[in-house]
């Protein structure tokens, strides 16, 4: 079982459970989350599937558009709808039509659905009213609105969804995701080939890393829980830190990978380089260690393609993974003290 929503059953976690955990076969579920986050801030209760589908197919749109897949079976007629309206050959009353035929296949009764595990609040119920079908959206929606974690989460939706229809578009779950320092973004490289071997587009921007990280730390500080915004120019606007500092590889002949995800978290400014006691190069203690192993399981629990990467470079089991990130940072000690921690600790954690 997912340890994401042991002792939390706050609404922003079961939220994010379903977008973060929830297993796909198309990526509706995404669309759906986007719509509920849009709708949340809105006075409304029932809305019929009509009513609905203007919402959702603006985001099916904007992906659809991206030309990347966004179903694993091979043909659907909601998203051919799709395309047929973008290339302005259905009207946008037959397209609103398909959509609320068949775009809502399954989505509506799997949302709340994930991984050996029920949810203990729901975001919305069906309903029929006057013979037309359609959702009531639940207060527990509504209060999700105020949170405060409510504008990263806009953005969470859009990083994971980013991932996953890029490994479904390369049909390849195992794609090796890189960091760019620079860009602040993942990417990954699709593997030469005769055919492709001069191509100077084997590198696939995949998203900017702060959207897919964020959820999985509750919108919080990896290291002192304060909260932190992945959005530009906030107060709390986040930054990428390397667990292990980057500049341990120095001493090192072989590839320690240290720009893998498995040692990328967010950190809020103070954490990372404020003036008091920032972190900068040095190394954490041992107990953030167990912390980011933690971390590293809840990616393991969601399907493409963090957790391929994550597997594949350090280990198939919770045994291996946490022997690697013991002995890397071991060696990392032998270097440079492990010794930097927090100044405060201001919330329960992730
Ligand atoms: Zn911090």
């Amino acid at each position: 079982m997912n340890q994401f929503l042991l002792n939390d059953s706050s609404l922003e976690s079961q939220f994010r459970s379903v977008f973060l955990f929830g297993r796909n076969v198309a990526t509706y579920k995404f669309a759906l989350s986007k719509t509920l986050l849009q709708l949340s801030q809105k006075e409304v209760g029932f809305l019929t599937l009509e009513d609905l589908s203007p919402y959702y197919v603006e985001h099916m749109l904007q992906h659809v558009r991206s030309g990347k897949r966004q179903i694993t079976s091979t043909s659907s007629k909601f998203i051919q709808a799709c395309h047929l309206y973008d290339a302005e050959q259905i009207s946008w009353g037959d397209f609103i039509d398909v959509t609320q035929k068949v775009g809502f296949n399954n989505v509506l009764d799997a949302f709340h659905n994930i991984p050996n595990q029920t949810l203990d609040n729901a975001f919305f119920e069906k309903d029929v009213k006057g013979n037309k079908p359609g959702i009531v959206l639940t207060d527990d929606l509504f209060r999700l609105s105020e949170s405060p974690e409510f504008e990263n989460m806009y953005e969470e939706v859009e990083g994971r969804w980013n991932l996953v229809e890029t490994a479904w578009q390369e049909q390849n779950p195992n794609l090796h995701v890189n960091f760019d320092v620079d860009k602040e973004e993942l990417f990954c490289l699709r593997p030469v080939t005769a055919q492709n071997y001069m191509n100077s587009h084997n590198r696939v921007s995949l998203t900017p890393v702060r959207k897919p990280l964020n959820g999985y730390q509750k919108g919080k500080c990896f290291y002192c829980f304060d909260s932190i915004s992945i959005e530009s120019s906030k107060e709390n606007t986040c930054d990428v830190d390397h667990f292990i500092p980057l500049s341990i590889q120095f001493s090192s002949t072989r590839d320690l990978d240290l720009n893998g995800v498995w040692n990328l978290v967010l950190s809020c400014h103070d954490c990372n380089r404020g003036d008091s006691n920032g972190k900068f190069t040095r190394l954490p203690i041992k107990q953030l260690l167990l912390r980011l192993n933690k971390r590293n399981e809840y990616l393991i629990d969601s399907n493409h393609p963090l957790k391929e990467s994550i597997i594949r470079k350090t280990g198939n089991t919770k045994a291996a993974r946490s022997k690697f990130l013991e002995t890397i940072f071991d060696y990392a000690k032998s270097i440079r003290p492990a010794e930097w921690k927090p100044k405060t600790i201001h919330d329960r954690g992730f």
